[in-house]
C-alpha cells in the first residue's frame, strides 16, 4: 500500500488512536533518508505551487490539528516555509472573539479559505468547535452533535467550488507531550510558549482522544480526507506531510493557462519587426 493511503483515514472507518503508534515511521528508513527526501520534495512542491498560482482556478487548504505541543508550528516552519510566501497564507484560530461569537461557527473559517491560486494553512480550525467546545461543554451536546454534518456539508461545498482540502492530525503520545512541555519549561527561549491551559488540558487527554476519534470517524470524506500522522518524531511528521501534500498537488494535474496575448505577435513586436497589423479599427 502506498504511504499516502496508509496514513489516510478511510471514510466511515473508526480508529482507536491508542492503537496507533505515535513514534511509528512507516514509509521511510530513518531520519537521514527523511531529511534528504524532504529536501528533494521542496523544489517540486514549489513548482506545483507556481502552477496553482498561474492556473488561478483552484486552491488548496491544509488543516493542522493536534494536542498542545503537537508540532503545528513546526510543520509550518519546516514544510510551508519552503514555499513562495506570495501564494501561501497561514491562519491561526484562537478562542473566538465576541464578534466572531456573534456569527455561526463557520463564518470566520469561510472568510479565511484561501483564494484561488493559493495554498492556505489552518493552524487549528473549525474542528475546535467539536473538540475543545465538546470537551468543555461550551455549547449543549445537541448543538455540537449537529456540527459534524454541518462541517461535512461545508467541506463538500468547498470541494465542489474548487478547494482541495487535506486535514492532518499530528498524533503524539502523552509521554512525548510531557517531554515537549518540560522542554518549554526549562528553555528560557521557549517559556513564552507555555500557557496555563497546557497543564489544565492534559487532564482531559482521554476526552480529547475520544473527541478526535469521533472527528476522524464522522468527517473523513472523499472530498476532504483526514490523515493521521505519527508525530513523536518531528522529522517523520514533516516528511509525511510533504509526501501527502505532494501527492495531492500531483493529482490535481495543474496546468498553465493559455496565454492571454499571442506570443508570436508579441515576439515580433518586441524584436522590432511588424507585429502584423496593430490594433484593429472599430467597424472595419
Ligand atoms: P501552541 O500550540 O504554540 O501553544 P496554540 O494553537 O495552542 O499554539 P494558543 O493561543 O496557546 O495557541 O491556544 C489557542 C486556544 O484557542 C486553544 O486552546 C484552542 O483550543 C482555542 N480555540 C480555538 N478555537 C476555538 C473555538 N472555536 N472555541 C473555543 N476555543 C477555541
Ligand atoms: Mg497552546
Amino acid at each position: 500500500m502506498k504511504i499516502v493511503e496508509k496514513l489516510r483515514v478511510e471514510p466511515g472507518r473508526r480508529i482507536k488512536l491508542r492503537h496507533v503508534a505515535a513514534d511509528a515511521t512507516p514509509g521511510v528508513k530513518d531520519k537521514a533518508e527523511a531529511v534528504e527526501d524532504l529536501a528533494q520534495m521542496l523544489p517540486e512542491l514549489r513548482k506545483l505551487q507556481y502552477r496553482l498560482y498561474a492556473e488561478n482556478r483552484r486552491s488548496v487548504l491544509v488543516v493542522l490539528q493536534a494536542m498542545d505541543a503537537g508540532g503545528k508550528d513546526g510543520v509550518v516552519r519546516h514544510v510551508f516555509s519552503g514555499l513562495n510566501p506570495q501564494g501561501c497564507r497561514v491562519t491561526a484560530f484562537k478562542a473566538p472573539s465576541t464578534s466572531e461569537l456573534d456569527h455561526d461557527f463557520l463564518w470566520r473559517v469561510h472568510r479565511a479559505v484561501p483564494p484561488y491560486g493559493e495554498i492556505g494553512v489552518f493552524n487549528r480550525s473549525h474542528y475546535e468547535d467539536v473538540l475543545i467546545v465538546r470537551v468543555h461543554e461550551l455549547v449543549p451536546k445537541d448543538v455540537w452533535r449537529r456540527r459534524y454534518a454541518q462541517i461535512n456539508a461545508f467541506e463538500r461545498y468547498l470541494a465542489e467550488t474548487g478547494v482541495t482540502m487535506l486535514k492532518f492530525l499530528l498524533h503524539i503520545s502523552r509521554g512525548e507531550q510531557t517531554r515537549r512541555l518540560l522542554d518549554r519549561v526549562e528553555d528560557p527561549e521557549r517559556n513564552w510558549k507555555l500557557s496555563p491551559a497546557d497543564a489544565e488540558e492534559r487532564k482531559y487527554w482521554d476526552d480529547y482522544r475520544r473527541a478526535y476519534e469521533d472527528v476522524l470517524h464522522e468527517c473523513s470524506t472523499p472530498d476532504a480526507p483526514w490523515y493521521v500522522i505519527p508525530s513523536d518524531h518531528k522529522w517523520y511528521r514533516n516528511w509525511a506531510i510533504a509526501r501527502v501534500l505532494l501527492a495531492h498537488l500531483r493529482d490535481m494535474r495543474l496546468q498553465f493557462p493559455e496565454p492571454l496575448a499571442d506570443p508570436d505577435s508579441l515576439r515580433r513586436l518586441l524584436r522590432g519587426g511588424s507585429a502584423g497589423g496593430g490594433p484593429k479599427k472599430h467597424g472595419a
